[in-house]
């Protein structure tokens, strides 16, 4: 009876993507094809660039040596570079032993110090090199709940600046504004944001990929969608995501259209008493939730937002 639930579900999820029922135009996200490759640099807009890559088919914090990737190219999480004529200030900065890596791509676009260092939430592949820019005496500026998820979890390189809701920075004439706009997929996402151009970098809310919910860092897929929303109420046209290539704004949009339509479909399982156990396998959590559709079925993302569906699944079914 319970497989036959999880087949008809699955089945009814195949049927409305085969004949195109259901389907709303974008809704499928259409993710990146990368190719193994080194660091590299790329702009965004005049004087704000984004640190990518490097591309490799493991992501060295789950895939120890020998054991084979799982067929995509990952990266460590997107660095922003601001200049100003005082100097540089940083989104995030990737893993410890990239620092030199890092340096050395910036280098290739300006030789301005860096000055401040900012983080959009405390996960290692965004922040690890925080330790290294401490050590070079430069400040961490973050959200006070990344800074005790820092403290929590006994990692070294704690931000020693914190904000609560919102923080501004001022440098070499470039106002630059940190915003936490609610929980999602930390309690501490940061929205860091350059209002002279349009432009701001979302940390893992919005990735090239499909969402991943840590609800061991206090994050929720209910609060997750409410944030995207008040994301949209920001004044951007380019976004800089916590992986993968630039998102316009309407493509931020369809993102939410996309994680409200999961939402949906996780809400309507939990509550019909679907069991919880039928969704122990990626391929279950693929056909059940009708993944593919959005085009969420194998991206870089997809293998670690299958761990935390136990979580999301137990929020969904206590939802009002
Ligand atoms: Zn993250």
């Amino acid at each position: 009876m319970r497989i036959t639930i999880a087949l008809a579900l699955g089945a009814v999820f195949a049927l409305l993507t085969a004949t195109g029922i259901g389907q709303q135009p974008g809704l499928r996200q259409e993710v990146e094809v990368l190719q193994p490759g080194p660091m590299r640099i790329d702009p965004v807009k005049e004087g704000l660039f984004v640190v990518r890559g490097p591309f490799s088919p493991c992501m060295r914090s789950t895939c120890p040596p020998g054991r084979p990737g799982d067929g995509l190219m990952h990266e460590s999480g997107d660095i922003a570079v601001r200049v100003t004529p005082d100097g540089l200030i940083l989104v995030d900065d990737k893993f410890t032993d990239q620092l030199a890596d890092v340096l050395a791509t910036i280098r290739t676009v300006t030789s301005l110090p860096v000055r401040y260092m900012l983080n959009t939430h405390h996960h290692g592949d965004h922040v690890s090199g925080n330790v290294n820019f401490r050590q070079m005496g430069i400040d961490i500026i973050a959200h006070r709940n990344i800074r005790e998820n820092f403290l929590r979890t006994k990692a070294p390189g704690e931000p020693n600046i914190t904000f609560a809701d919102q923080g501004s920075l001022h440098l070499g004439g470039v106002d630059v504004q940190m915003f936490h706009l609610g929980r999602g997929h930390t309690n501490g996402d940061t929205i860091v944001y350059f209002p002279d151009l349009k432009a701001i970098h979302m940390g893992d809310l919005v990735i090239d990929g499909a969402p991943v919910i840590d609800y061991a860092g206090g994050g929720s897929a209910i609060e997750f969608v409410k944030t995207i929303e008040r994301i949209l109420t920001i004044d951007f046209d380019v976004a800089i995501p916590g992986h993968g290539k630039l998102f316009t704004k309407d493509e931020v949009r369809a993102y939410l259209v996309r994680f409200q339509t999961m939402n949906q479909r996780m809400r309507e399982l939990a509550k019909s008493g679907f069991p919880k156990d039928r969704l122990q396998t990626l391929d279950q959590v693929l056909a059940v939730l009708g993944l593919s559709d959005l085009g969420w079925e194998n991206t870089v993302s997809t293998a670690t937002f299958r761990g935390g569906v136990g979580r999301y699944y137990d929020e969904m079914a206590a939802a009002p």
